[in-house]
């Protein structure tokens, strides 16, 4: 048999493990597998947020709690001056009563963000709770799924094995150069070897110059100028 056919042969165990291992991967079975796992991972994800959020809460809160004490000593000084040196005319008492009112203002306002982030905090704890509880709960479906997908895993991973091992065989007389030229071509054409009907290519079905069928017959190695495949004779 010349390197051609035996590259041929080599292709039909090939199409075999691929259609084997490719059936695995869409095994009803493993895609909800996959499902689950993406769907933890989302919920990993939006507990990761969860938490910088809560931080940047946090890092928050203490900026707004030294704002507050700045703000009480403000007041508490402008408090004072009042006692020991009250305004002593209009101009500096109105002075006096828009700081009052500015620091008062500000107090409020932050008095007023502490609340909404607290209350922010609280819903954060909700959710990060509503997020463990789905994410506990799709995990134990997820660990089922597992021994399930195992169990028909074993089997299939052993028919792929199998048909694995053909292919290992059916490459020893194969050269290098063929086996290479196979590879090269499986990346954009598959399977990468197409027989030739006529003038037409099996693999792609676009009709051929005769003198490409001429050559193939010549035992010449030729690649379908449409879709690359490297042409054989039936
Ligand atoms: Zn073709």
């Amino acid at each position: 048999m010349d390197q051609l056919h035996l590259l041929w042969e080599y292709q039909k165990a090939d199409v075999e493990a691929d259609k084997m291992e490719a059936s695995i991967k869409r095994s009803p079975t493993r895609q909800k597998l996959v499902k689950y796992r993406d769907y933890l991972l989302e919920q990993q994800a939006s507990m990761k947020r969860i938490e910088s959020e809560v931080a940047n809460m946090a890092d928050r809160l203490e900026a707004l709690k030294d704002a507050i004490r700045m703000t009480d000593e403000q007041l508490r000084s402008l408090q004072a001056k009042l006692d020991n040196d009250p305004p002593a005319n209009s101009e500096a008492l109105r002075q006096f009563l828009s700081d009052a009112r500015r620091f008062q203002n500000n107090l409020n306002a932050y008095e007023q963000e502490v609340r909404r982030i607290r209350k922010d905090a609280s819903d954060r704890e909700r959710q990060q709770h509503d997020v463990k509880v789905r994410a506990a709960k799709a995990k134990a479906e997820f660990d089922k799924l597992k021994v399930v997908y195992d169990e028909e895993y074993k089997e299939k991973a052993k028919e792929l094995e199998a048909l694995r091992a053909v292919v290992a065989e059916k490459a020893q007389p194969i050269e290098p150069d063929f086996m290479e030229r196979y590879k090269t071509i499986k990346r954009h054409s598959v399977p990468p070897l197409a027989q030739l009907y006529g003038d037409q290519c099996g693999g792609c079905n676009m009709a051929l110059p005769s003198a490409v069928s001429r050559k193939v017959k010549a035992g010449e190695l030729v690649e379908c100028e449409t879709c690359g495949r490297l042409l054989i004779l039936p």
